[in-house]
């Protein structure tokens, strides 16, 4: 028979409380896992003769990485509540969508030195945004909600399109020579992205 031990233990982080739930378990044969897919469930895992001592020295060598991430993954959950409010575009007519998506384009195309032949809207419902062979740009309607860093990626990426049409290493080093955090804006369009479109 398998033997389980569940119990819970508060942590002061920077001074704010965070429930950590401890499982020891016959299963777990060896290491001690911490898992946090939320900044509401941090979960300990561990083999059952593991002692609490144990587990706190654990937990007291892993604090920086666990505040970092707890930080990384409140800042994601408050931008997608905030975006889950804002869905509805009638705020914004397509013209002014169209009017500041263009201000973008022009900026970053100078930057970047390339152009495009013309810049449309869509409403795609699995897509940023997109670059035809002749070079024609679409992005989509809704990014007008997201921080204008997250909307810049996407028209950087798209014009980079211009020059390659492919994700080669070229593509991402031309993304990368003007907006050298590409990645982390990358990161945090794809966390919003199922509650944007
Ligand atoms: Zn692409």
């Amino acid at each position: 028979m398998h033997k389980t031990i569940h119990e819970q233990k508060t942590l002061l982080l920077n001074t704010t409380p965070y429930t950590i739930n401890i499982i020891r378990t016959s299963r777990r044969k060896r290491s001690i896992a911490l898992s946090i897919p939320s900044h509401e469930n941090i979960t300990i895992r561990a083999p059952l003769r593991t002692t609490i001592q144990e587990i706190d020295t654990f937990l007291s060598q892993q604090t920086n990485w666990l505040i970092k991430k707890i930080i990384v993954l409140q800042n994601y959950a408050a931008l997608k509540e905030e975006h889950k409010k804002n869905l509805d575009l009638t705020p914004y007519s397509k013209q002014q969508i169209l009017t500041k998506f263009l201000e973008r384009a022009t900026f970053w195309s100078t930057q970047l030195k390339v152009e495009f032949k013309k810049l449309l809207l869509s409403n795609a419902k699995k897509r940023w945004g997109s670059c035809t062979a002749e070079n024609v740009i679409r992005i989509n309607a809704v990014l007008i909600k997201v921080p204008v860093e997250l909307l810049d990626y996407v028209i950087v990426h798209e014009l980079c399109h211009v020059r390659h049409k492919n994700h080669s290493p070229y593509f991402w080093k031309m993304v990368a020579s003007v907006m050298p955090d590409y990645q982390t804006r990358r990161n945090q369009l794809n966390q919003l992205g199922c509650s944007l479109l």
